[in-house]
């Protein structure tokens, strides 16, 4: 998708043709690697930084029509509205619940709409922070009695939300990976607090197992890790895992629907506020959502590609 502006054209998370290319969040499947300039927020350009070879440069100007406002999904994630006499909004990843580290985002209202549907299912409705919070606590209470848990979690956005939401609920401060740690420093940058220990510092081995909680990246989880902690820490170590696929998919440790995303709801909710002409439902199959949004009168389709059947892939 792109958009005129004047003489220039801007990418909607595409660099084809583009001048300037909007970067919604800094999460994998949407970052773009461009020499070209990038409209993002300064929390996004922060966190693409890292680990890059070649520095990003920031589109600091203003565009002619174009806002960005919260998307709620991530640290400086972002929806864009552009006016020239018809409104478009593209959310990007969203959420409309508040987060632990996020506040939720805002419909806005607009001609057509490009919406976050990658939760477009009714299984997915996603529990509120009370809830998540005593699901995660409570099983983390239960099995630090008996040795440790190590948590699998992605390393941009959900290991921070897990972070804040363990600091709140039980006081720990969870020993975390060192990719973790560097995006955690970003947040904190950016006025997030978050009480944790890196795994590189001297002391991690013992506050692992006196704050008995690790949090690694998602993909790292799995039964011999479990077992080589275990004897490595010399205690018992059970595993979990924090996502918003667990609403419908089963693991094979428990794993508990901390979500950065909308749920079907608030999809449906955001459209009800929005009033839009015209829908386009993004990042996933939204087939029962745009039956639903058809039902309430609403001109709804999809951009899903065949490649979308891998949608459980994203974050
Ligand atoms: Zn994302």
């Amino acid at each position: 998708m792109q958009i005129k502006i004047g003489e220039r054209t801007l990418g909607i998370e595409t660099a084809k043709e583009a001048d300037i290319v909007y970067v919604s969040h800094a999460h994998s499947d949407h970052l773009i690697r461009t020499k070209k300039h990038v409209l993002a927020s300064k929390e996004t350009i922060g966190l693409m930084r890292l680990g890059l070879k070649r520095d990003i440069t920031p589109c600091t100007e203003t565009l002619e029509g174009v806002e960005l406002h919260n998307a709620g999904h991530i640290l400086g994630s972002t929806q864009l509205r552009f006016t020239n006499g018809h409104t478009t909004v593209h959310t990007g990843d969203m959420k409309l619940r508040d987060g632990f580290t996020t506040r939720g985002a805002k419909p806005l209202e607009c001609d057509t709409l490009y919406i976050d549907a990658t939760f477009g299912d009714p299984a997915f409705s996603f529990p509120s922070k009370e809830i998540i919070t005593e699901l995660i606590c409570q099983w983390t209470a239960e099995k630090t009695k008996q040795g440790m848990v190590i948590f699998g979690a992605y390393k941009t956005g959900k290991a921070q939300e897990l972070i804040a939401l363990l600091n709140e609920g039980t006081g720990i401060e969870p020993v975390v990976d060192d990719s973790i740690e560097e995006r955690c420093k970003v947040y904190e940058k950016h006025g997030v607090k978050l009480e944790r220990i890196p795994m590189s510092r001297d002391d991690s081995y013992e506050a692992a197992l006196s704050n008995g909680v690790v949090i690694l990246p998602f993909h790292k989880i799995n039964a011999i890790m479990a077992r080589e902690a275990s004897e490595l820490y010399g205690v018992n170590v059970d595993c979990a895992l924090v996502t918003g696929w667990s609403m419908k998919y089963r693991y094979p440790v428990p794993a508990f629907p901390l979500s950065d995303h909308g749920g079907f709801d608030e999809i449906v909710e955001y459209v009800e506020t929005a009033k839009p002409k015209k829908i386009v439902c993004k990042y996933g199959d939204a087939s029962r959502l745009i039956d639903e949004l058809r039902r309430r009168g609403f001109n709804a389709k999809s951009d899903a590609k065949p490649e979308s059947i891998l949608s459980f892939l994203r974050v």
